[in-house]
């Protein structure tokens, strides 16, 4: 038996881990584009772009794990074709793979910015760590980043760059930042954060271009002014890496439809990670989740039902992001709100709000809260189940500790 996984991230590493755990003895290769042993991507635009993280605490196993557990690389190859049929995976580098399973963890990539002059030098996506290294030297005191994207990567770029000592502009199409993952006082909370640090935000900015002789040296706005930069990151989305699954004719929508434990409609072939749209019973829906943590527990399922022992996943969705001294810690993704309580005083750096959806809690916000958010992230499944009713007095009571709520 031989299992191939195509991705050499944070859900193709984690089946490895999970199948040598499961006690998988058959043979194992991890096929990876890029030139770096797995390495986790959320200090990239925190730690590691402001350089107080070393380049060896990013990869997440030592070189020997892969020997010890028996694992073929093949780095900088990249999985051109999956024949289905044959079950085999063609390379660039001309061979081709014989599997029993396919794993398909290969991610998502940037949304490109198609505008004039995007090829200018000094104009950055954000996805790997080639990327950081190629614009971390420009990060000098009193350079001028100007930042496309008012989301997570945006403005965690942007936070670094400001204590750098960097002139900032976040630039943000939607009318308010964070629009596609936080509620908006969540979004109100970031525009104050940054502006106390002396970034400059423009909301519903319409820009057409990027300007320059070589370098670039400004962004082309709508109303015809020029905004200058020295340096433009552009974090505007991903998008799934789903082709490979495309042209092997699987099911694709918004990502490769998998089941609860990350399989295709092909029973061979499995997928985990941001290329996958997957059921989440909890919740009730499918949904294509871009975390670490979604990673990590698809890479688990996916190596169970390989294993012969199928644990699905269903997850409360969560997720964090530090900016500045602020660690935000989001549980649950909820679609309609019917109310919501605020627990502290969200015009201070400590807080978290709790969003209701009929009686059920189905999401938490907190705000250097980890206790909030912990407690938090257990009562909305312990909700959604129907086994613990989440009563908004408790949640706000700031004589209660947050396991009490639980007790
Ligand atoms: P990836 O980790 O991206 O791995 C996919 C790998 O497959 C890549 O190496 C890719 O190059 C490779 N690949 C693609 N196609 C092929 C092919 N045909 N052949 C071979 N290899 C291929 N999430 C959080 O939860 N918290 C955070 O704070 C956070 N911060 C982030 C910061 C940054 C800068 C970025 C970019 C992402 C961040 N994320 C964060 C998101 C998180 O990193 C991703 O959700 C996670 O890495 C997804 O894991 P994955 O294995 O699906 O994809
Ligand atoms: P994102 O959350 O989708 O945010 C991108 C933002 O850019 C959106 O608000 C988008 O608005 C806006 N935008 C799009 N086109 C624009 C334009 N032309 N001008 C100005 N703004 C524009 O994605 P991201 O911040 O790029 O992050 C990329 C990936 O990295 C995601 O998977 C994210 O989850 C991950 N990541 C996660 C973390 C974390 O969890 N802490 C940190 C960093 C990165 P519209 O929605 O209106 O298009």
């Amino acid at each position: 038996m031989s299992v191939v996984v195509i991705g050499a991230g944070q859900a193709g590493l984690q089946t490895i881990m999970s199948l040598r755990q499961g006690d998988y003895q058959g043979e194992i290769t991890l096929v990876g584009d890029e030139a770096f042993l797995p390495y986790q991507r959320p200090p990239l635009s925190k730690a590691y772009l402001s350089g107080k993280m070393e380049r060896e605490r990013l990869f997440l196993k030592p070189d020997d794990f892969y020997s010890d557990n028996n694992v073929t690389l093949m780095l900088e190859t990249s999985a051109e074709r999956i024949d289905a049929a044959a079950k085999t995976i063609t390379l660039n580098n001309g061979e081709t793979l014989a599997y029993t399973y396919a794993v398909i963890a290969t991610g998502s990539r940037p949304r490109l910015l198609d505008v004039p002059g995007r090829n200018l030098d000094n104009v950055f996506d954000l996805r790997g760590m080639s990327d950081i290294d190629a614009m971390q030297p420009h990060f000098t005191e009193g350079k001028k980043l100007a930042v496309i994207g008012g989301g997570y990567i945006g403005l965690e770029a942007a936070a670094v760059a400001a204590s750098m000592g960097l002139h900032v502009h976040v630039l943000e199409a939607a009318p308010r930042l964070l629009a596609r993952v936080a509620e908006p006082e969540i979004s109100d909370f970031y525009t104050r954060l940054h502006k106390q640090h002396g970034v400059t935000l423009i909301t519903e900015s319409q820009m057409t271009g990027f300007v320059g002789d070589g370098a670039v040296s400004g962004i082309a706005m709508a109303d015809g002014s020029v905004i200058d930069a020295d340096i433009v990151i552009t974090g505007i989305g991903i998008l799934p890496n789903v082709e490979l699954a495309e042209a092997a004719g699987l099911a694709v929508e918004n990502g490769i439809v998998v089941n609860e434990v990350g399989q295709t409609d092909d029973a061979n072939i499995f997928a985990a990670g941001d290329c996958t749209l997957h059921p989440n019973d909890l919740l009730g829906r499918t949904m294509r989740l871009e975390s670490v943590p979604n990673a990590i527990e698809q890479g688990k399922a996916v190596a169970s039902a390989i294993c012969g022992a199928p644990k699905p996943y269903h997850q409360v969705p969560w997720f964090w992001s530090d900016q500045y001294d602020v660690k935000l810690q989001i549980a649950g993704v909820p679609n309609d709100i019917d109310n919501k309580v605020l627990r502290g005083d969200d015009s201070t750096n400590s807080f978290a709000w709790f969003y209701f959806t009929g009686d059920k809690l189905t999401g938490v916000t907190a705000v250097n809260r980890p206790a909030e958010f912990m407690a938090g992230r257990m009562l909305i499944e312990k909700s959604l189940k129907g086994e613990a009713v989440a009563d908004p007095t408790k949640l706000v009571d700031e004589s209660l500790k947050p396991k009490q709520w639980l007790a």
